[in-house]
């Protein structure tokens, strides 16, 4: 008898009538033969409303309470969730973080995973009791709650699963997998039956925001097949076609490109004229790292002179201000001509695992932003990616043109 863990995010427990349609799907499970266990996020919307209560009494306050706080979402659709299964014939309990327990490092609004204790889950299990445990919680070593980070229950549900040992892990959400591309983008976009983990992360942080990327990062460390799914369908999980993610030696068939990620959430910097000499992205990115401000994608143009050369770089949008007021404060050191910025522009990618064994994945890319007129402005890769930035007006021309030169248009 297969054990799975079903995992349902706050679109999928966003109200009373949703946590009934939910508990039907781990009925659904059931009458199929499989043993469940439960976790869910808090209901949508919920978890903002808590962090806002503690910032408006506080600006900066005191985390170990921000957790306490946050983590209640959580607590409340556990019981409801239970008292659901009760009330379709099911034995079920509810167990908060701290009564499994879900042991975390102390590092409070952003815990980690240590270990979880699976006695009394497996107990319930055992005995024909449903578990439901809340994402999102944990306790540390000495007693504290804590949370795992926002979108953490992704996590939780993953850690799980692999601490039990369960055969899978099924992610209901408002989606019903992970796509080629946006679909309110890209129209012909299609749903990926199958993706591996090294692309899921790579579009994860690239902006398809649909599994937190830690949970992606786990199920590849126990190569738990984690599966995302829609809650809006009737079937239950092990009938409906998700998102399977594998890890790369399942894959049979590598795609070249499995999917187009975008993001509108970086801006440009161009240091224009820095002096040509050793040290000097040292002195750059140094500063920008020490206020936390991540950079991206980089480029040095060669100098024509050898004495003057300029450096281009992203940056988060929100951090853009205050990426120039570092630069600036650094001039004289720095010795830049001048300081260019723009927020008008979007990084376009591809992902593919099977880019490592085919060539010409990038000379596609462009080939066709050149036939479409859209110019490249930096260029970045790895093993398994290519991004393009590109003026933002461009987005979705670039991405339903590429879309179609690798084959991705649904029909196609
Ligand atoms: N409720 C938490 C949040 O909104 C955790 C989660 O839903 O994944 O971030
Ligand atoms: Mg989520």
């Amino acid at each position: 008898m297969a054990l799975f863990v079903l995992k349902f995010g706050g679109t999928s427990v966003a109200d009373v009538d949703h946590v009934k349609k939910a508990a039907e799907k781990v009925a659904g499970e059931l009458r199929l033969g499989h043993k469940v266990a439960v976790t869910v996020s808090a209901m949508a919307g919920v978890t903002n409303q808590l962090v806002d209560y503690c910032r408006s009494i506080a600006k900066i306050y005191d985390p170990a309470e921000y957790d306490v706080v946050a983590s209640s979402g959580e607590q409340i659709t556990s019981g409801l969730m239970a008292l659901a299964l009760q009330q379709l014939g099911h034995r079920a309990r509810s167990f908060q973080g701290w009564q499994v327990p879900v042991m975390t490092s102390n590092a409070h609004e952003k815990a980690r995973v240590e270990r979880i204790d699976t006695q009394k889950l497996h107990a319930c299990l055992e005995e024909g009791i449903i578990p439901v445990v809340p994402g999102f919680q944990g306790v540390t070593q000495d007693g504290r709650v804590t949370t795992l980070g926002r979108g953490g229950s992704d996590t939780s549900a993953v850690a799980l699963a692999a601490a039990l040992k369960a055969g899978r892990c099924d992610i209901y959400t408002d989606v019903d997998g992970v796509y080629t591309s946006d679909p309110r983008l890209v129209h012909r976009a299609r749903k990926i039956p199958r993706i591996t983990c090294e692309e899921m992360l790579e579009l994860a942080s690239l902006g398809a925001k649909v599994l937190q990327t830690r949970s992606v990062e786990l199920a590849m460390k126990y190569s738990l097949p984690v599966q995302v799914l829609s809650s809006f369908e009737d079937a239950a999980g092990s009938t409906l076609p998700g998102t399977l993610l594998v890890s790369e030696d399942a894959m049979m068939e590598k795609q070249q490109v499995t999917g187009l990620a975008h993001s509108r959430d970086e801006a440009k910097i161009t240091l224009a004229g820095v002096p040509d000499q050793p040290g000097v992205s040292a002195a750059v990115f140094g500063p920008l790292a020490e206020a936390n401000i991540n950079v991206d994608m980089i480029v040095q143009s060669g100098s024509e002179d050898g004495k003057r050369t300029d450096i281009t770089f992203t940056v988060p949008r929100a951090d853009l201000a205050r990426a120039q007021e570092v630069l600036n404060g650094r001039k004289d050191q720095l010795r830049y001509r001048s300081v260019l910025a723009s927020a008008d522009v979007a990084k376009v990618s591809v992902v593919g695992v099977g880019m490592r064994s085919h060539a010409g994945v990038a000379q596609t890319m462009f080939k066709v932003l050149a036939d479409k007129g859209i110019n490249i402005q930096v260029i970045s890769t790895s093993e398994i990616k290519i991004s393009v930035l590109i003026e933002e007006a461009y987005t979705e021309l670039a991405l339903r043109s590429l879309h179609a030169a690798y084959g991705l248009d649904r029909g196609s």
